[in-house]
């Protein structure tokens, strides 16, 4: 499917929303997810550290705007949907609204869906540079814009998806 008229409209709305908010975070979802010695110590280290306390910020959020974390009991340590809830982008974006994200690795799909809902929820537009020179664009109004190298997608609202053809 191409793209509509109200797509591109949207996607230049969405290109003027990443410039207005300037240099990315850098995130890294790696040091989060494995590196021991990191400050985000994992789910089952058993230490309450700070990283502990902004995955269960995220958890709060995520049952505030309605998102359901995917849960996976081998590593989630008793509280199901915490290994997802303390993924690097969600925990970024909570405790720095407003700041576009760079992550390191891209992003999964629960992570897609709780920036989905949380773009809605704070009616701003959140904004998630992934590697390879990808970039995600998460709309107020629920749609997401994926700008690759080689295009344009946008993922709308009723679940179509246009392209652009290059
Ligand atoms: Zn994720």
């Amino acid at each position: 499917m191409e793209l509509s008229d109200a797509d591109h409209a949207m996607m230049v709305e969405s290109e003027r929303a990443a410039s207005r908010l300037g240099k990315p975070l850098k995130v890294k979802t790696k040091a989060a997810a494995e590196d021991e010695s990191s400050p985000v110590r994992r789910s089952g280290s058993g230490k309450r550290g700070s990283g502990q306390a902004l995955t269960k910020q995220v958890m709060e959020t995520g049952k505030e705007i309605g998102h359901g974390f995917k849960q996976n009991s081998s590593v989630d340590n008793g509280v199901p949907g915490q290994s997802a809830a303390s993924h690097a982008e969600k925990v970024a974006a909570v405790s720095n609204p407003g700041r576009p994200l760079a992550v390191d690795r891209p992003m999964c799909a629960d992570c897609e869906a709780f920036f989905t809902r949380l773009a809605v929820a704070r009616r701003t537009t959140f904004v998630v540079e992934e590697p390879g020179g990808h970039r995600q664009l998460f709309r107020p109004d629920g749609a997401r814009v994926v700008v690759t190298p080689n295009g344009k997608m946008v993922y709308r609202t009723d679940g179509s998806v246009g392209a652009e053809p290059h």
